[in-house]
């Protein structure tokens, strides 16, 4: 499918994507690149953020981890803000394997459980497999095999329920964690159950199964049999269906061993020569570990003992060598983690300095404008108290600049401090000049207005003298509240708020005026 203009199509293709094991990593790249470019022509955010978690998932499979982490930062605050639930569940498990590469598996079982914990109705039968499938194999890279068993098992009844292919990959998977813990016959059991259900669904398996089965096999001392899984595995290699070409020498060392279980030494010879050919060729130093290592087990089974130490410090070299480099591709992704982490609270950082008033580190306007309408609609008992400093012309006139803005920094305070005394879900902000707001959620006029009352004392009774010089410091406050606002509204209550102001300037200042019955606090 070539730009699917229309978003269902669109977002058809990526299902396609997210929802299938395909097996060519770089194909599934370009398109989700291609259906990105598609989404950012219909402006669709959620379908740019899919298209977007498709390419880091595909990276990563191409072994490219810190790009696939700056991708993933590139959508995740989207994601949470945009409460998008599917996605998220879907981000989850990406950070899981990511944090798995990092080799902290505690972190890695973290997202994994989100990633379960956020599946619902929406998400589609792959996802509930294939998430329980990996908060499976978080569990058992923790070391916790009991809690991976129980997951492995809610996965296979799910997908046997529904005839989900990922049910072999899960088999797969729940196999080599068995085999892996040391559970020979665990492993065989549930190998067995893998090659069973394959056969009965008539579904081929993909040869890195059939090296799981081998593996199994050999564990379990069933050499013919294992020699025979692995050439029906080499067989399947050779048609190249499959997105394995790296894996081939894998496999010639898993034959070499079967071979050696045997007694067929020169057949597991050539067997690791040709591994380490195709390792060679390759570049592969992964594999070159477990070639050495298989090396030298085969020259002692031959008794020539000279040789399988020479090979055993071979195998050691590269055990070392491939930990620097595994150590080196770590630092690369946990520095793009680091970097955009701080280029998050950095942004973060603006964020808020841009909702506050520089002078006083008061909430400011914007900051006003973008959390009143919610507490408005959301809380029947707020109040909302207009503060505006008395003849405050003078101080700056008889003072100077300067001195007016200390006032404002010490007013400021006071009122911060007052409504945190009062009224902790409350604050204040700077509206502009010397004019300030105090909101107060859920209280009742009466006790609003007797801290506000209070705070106008605080401000009037306190020792201006080393400011100011004498001249003293004073607020009139007009108060609003929702419980006698017809309907209430951000614009309805400020007008109130505002007449009242006007009202405690036009009986003479330093006095609270709202519409409550004894409203009048005059100034005592
Ligand atoms: P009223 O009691 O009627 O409110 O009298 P007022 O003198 O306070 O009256 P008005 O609102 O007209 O004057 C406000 C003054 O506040 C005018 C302006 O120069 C001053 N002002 C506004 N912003 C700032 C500021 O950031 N710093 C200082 N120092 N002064 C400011
Ligand atoms: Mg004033
Ligand atoms: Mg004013």
């Amino acid at each position: 499918m070539e730009f699917p203009i229309d978003a269902d199509m669109l977002s058809a293709a990526l299902l396609d994507i997210e929802d299938r094991r395909s097996w060519d990593a770089d194909a599934e790249l370009a398109r989700a690149i291609r259906l990105e470019e598609a989404a950012q022509v219909l402006g669709d955010p959620l379908l740019i953020a899919r298209a977007r978690l498709c390419q880091a998932n595909m990276r990563m499979r191409l072994g490219d981890i810190s790009a696939a982490t700056e991708q993933i930062w590139q959508i995740h605050e989207w994601v949470v803000a945009n409460d998008a639930r599917v996605l998220m569940a879907r981000m989850h498990v990406l950070w899981a394997y990511i944090h798995q590469h990092l080799g902290d598996a505690e972190q890695s079982l973290e997202h994994a459980l989100l990633a379960v914990e956020l599946l619902d109705d929406d998400c589609t039968t792959h996802m509930h497999i294939w998430h329980r499938t990996k908060l499976a194999d978080a569990f058992w890279a923790a070391g916790s095999m009991d809690a991976a068993r129980i997951r492995y098992a809610q996965a296979e009844e799910l997908a046997v329920l529904s005839g989900h292919p990922a049910l072999l990959c899960l088999l797969n998977n729940h196999a080599y964690a068995e085999y892996d813990s040391g559970n020979q016959r665990r492993a065989q059991e549930v190998a067995d159950r893998l090659l069973r259900l394959a056969d009965e669904w008539d579904m081929t398996l993909e040869p890195a199964y059939l090296d799981t089965i081998g593996s199994i096999q050999i564990g379990n001392g069933r050499y013919a049999e294992a020699e025979r899984t692995l050439t029906l595995c080499l067989e399947r290699h050779a048609e190249g269906r499959w997105d394995d070409a790296n894996d081939l020498s894998q496999y010639l060392v898993t034959l070499a061993q079967a071979q050696r279980g045997l007694g067929l030494f020169d057949a597991a010879q050539t067997s690791l020569d040709d591994a380490l050919q195709h390792c060679i060729e390759r570049d592969l130093g992964e594999s070159l570990v477990r070639l050495h290592q298989e090396q030298a087990e085969l020259h002692a089974a031959r008794g020539d003992f000279a040789a399988a130490f020479a090979a055993h410090k071979t195998f050691f070299t590269e055990y070392q060598n491939l930990h620097s480099l595994q150590r080196e591709a770590r630092t690369r992704t946990r520095q793009a983690m680091f970097e955009t982490v701080e280029a998050r609270q950095e942004a973060e950082r603006f964020r808020e300095q841009a909702r506050r008033d520089p002078l006083t580190g008061l909430h400011n306007r914007r900051h006003i404008d973008e959390s009143l309408p919610g507490l408005i609609d959301s809380d029947p008992g707020l109040t909302l108290a207009l503060v505006d400093l008395d003849h405050f012309k003078q101080i700056n006139d008889r003072l100077s600049h300067n001195v007016g803005d200390q006032v404002l920094v010490r007013v400021a305070g006071m009122l911060a401090d007052g409504v945190a005394a009062g009224c902790p879900g409350g604050f204040a902000a700077r509206m502009g000049g010397e004019e300030f707001l105090i909101v107060l959620p859920g209280t009742t006029a009466g006790r609003a207005v007797a801290l506000l009352d209070k705070i106008r004392r605080t401000v009037r009774d306190h020792d201006w003298h080393g400011i100011t010089r004498g001249l003293p410091v004073t607020v009139s406050i007009g108060v609003a509240t929702s419980a006698e606002t017809p309907v209430p509204t951000q614009p309805s209550l400020l007008s109130t708020a505002d007449s009242h102001l006007y009202a405690a300037k036009h009986a003479g200042r330093d006095r609270v005026v709202s519409a409550a019955p004894r409203g009048y606090a005059s100034a005592a």
